[in-house]
């Protein structure tokens, strides 16, 4: 993002900091990108690539060198000046002979064989790293060429944390990193973030574990709300949703706060707000399972970027977590979870779907003992 300094301060829409090196303040993201395509060519955002040629008579003109110099640089910094030899006749240092006579290439055959009893077949970090969504989707194109993103569009990054409640030193990091399109709805964000408690089931089953019933909370409560700059953003798309801000708002009016505004979340897209850089802002759902959500960056689209609109908001990053084990056979991922379990080694107690069968039931289905059993659902489950 550009930072524009104190010199530009005399439009309010190009960002500058509030609080140096953290937030900035509040700017109108739609005017930004327009104030951008103002001053950018158009060949500038460009999605088309450049030819070689044209490139070059461009480098040649602002530099203001010769076309000889031109091809000199270009040897001189050729990666492949960086070779020592010749590809093919590089030796393999990791290749010695079977049965090697030389002194050196005993000790070094020795070294290689210790290192190779070094090696686990586990995911090395490089590995998952080079497994990042974000590669996946570089430079990805759109089949169907309507869907492909407009040049000059922006592109927002957001920073999902983790629910307030679970928050503890280790989880003060981003949970999902979410790339949107300016002209993108606010609810297209709010159905890209994925969190447990929308898919928590309640009720308690010990009787009938057969019956769970398949709706979740998201189907039962799809109320939510994004808190931006002094405004609620309540999703309103279905009838049974519900302004939960109401609670948050009456409050605020009998302790003398300004009042609060609340807009209609589907109505918005991002282009419309008004934000600050790294800023804490609020995502609720489910009531109260609430979330901090930070803008890191706005830029424009490059034509290295995913370019299929139908894959924004794009998931850039999804922090892994440890998936808890049934305590039982400590294999398989939870499913339930026990209370007041006389059979269970503590209380609450988790275990996967098989061993609370086996374990609380009989062969004709009947309960054993007294206890209360709830469907659980897993963090890692989105690993
Ligand atoms: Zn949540
Ligand atoms: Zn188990």
């Amino acid at each position: 993002m550009a930072e524009g300094g104190d010199t530009n301060a005399v439009n309010e829409n190009v960002p500058v900091y509030e609080h140096v090196g953290v937030n900035s303040k509040p700017f109108h993201l739609g005017s930004f990108r327009d104030l951008w395509l103002s001053v950018l060519k158009p060949e500038d955002y460009s999605f088309n690539e450049t030819s070689g040629e044209i490139e070059d008579a461009q480098f040649i003109e602002e530099l203001g060198i010769t076309p000889q110099t031109l091809e000199e640089l270009k040897t001189i910094c050729s990666p492949d000046s960086l070779r020592c030899h010749a590809e093919d006749e590089t030796p393999d240092p990791d290749l010695v002979p079977a049965n090697p006579q030389l002194a050196t290439l005993k000790l070094r055959k020795r070294r290689l064989d210790y290192k190779k009893t070094l090696i686990r077949d586990i995911v090395g970090r490089h590995d998952m790293f080079s497994n990042e969504l974000e590669m996946l989707s570089l430079g990805r194109r759109a089949e169907d060429a309507s869907d492909t993103v407009p040049e000059g569009e922006i592109i927002l990054t957001f920073n999902i944390m983790y629910p307030v409640l679970f928050v503890r030193f280790r989880h003060v990091r981003a949970y999902q990193t979410l790339h949107v399109l300016g002209s993108q709805k606010l609810t297209e964000l709010r159905d890209a973030i994925c969190c447990v408690s929308d898919l928590q089931v309640f009720g308690e089953f010990s009787n009938t574990p057969d019956m769970v019933p398949q709706f979740i909370s998201k189907d039962h409560y799809k109320s939510a709300f994004f808190f931006f700059e002094g405004i609620f953003y309540n999703d309103m798309r279905f009838p049974e949703c519900r302004d939960i801000s109401t609670v948050t708002r009456d409050w605020a009016k009998t302790r003398g706060f300004p009042e609060f505004n609340t807009a209609k979340m589907e109505e918005a897209t991002f282009s419309d707000l008004r934000m600050k850089v790294g800023y804490p802002y609020l995502y609720c759902h489910q009531g109260d399972c609430e979330h901090v959500l930070i803008l890191t960056d706005v830029r424009l689209v490059h034509k290295d970027d995913c370019l299929d609109r139908k894959l924004y908001p794009l998931l850039s990053h999804k922090h892994r977590v440890m998936t808890r084990k049934c305590c039982a056979c400590h294999l398989y991922i939870s499913r339930w979870i026990t209370t007041n379990d006389t059979l269970a080694p503590m209380d609450p107690c988790l275990y996967c779907d098989q061993c609370f069968r086996l374990l609380h039931y009989d062969q004709h289905g009947n309960k054993r003992g007294d206890f209360q059993a709830y469907a659980y659902v897993d963090p890692g489950a989105f690993n």
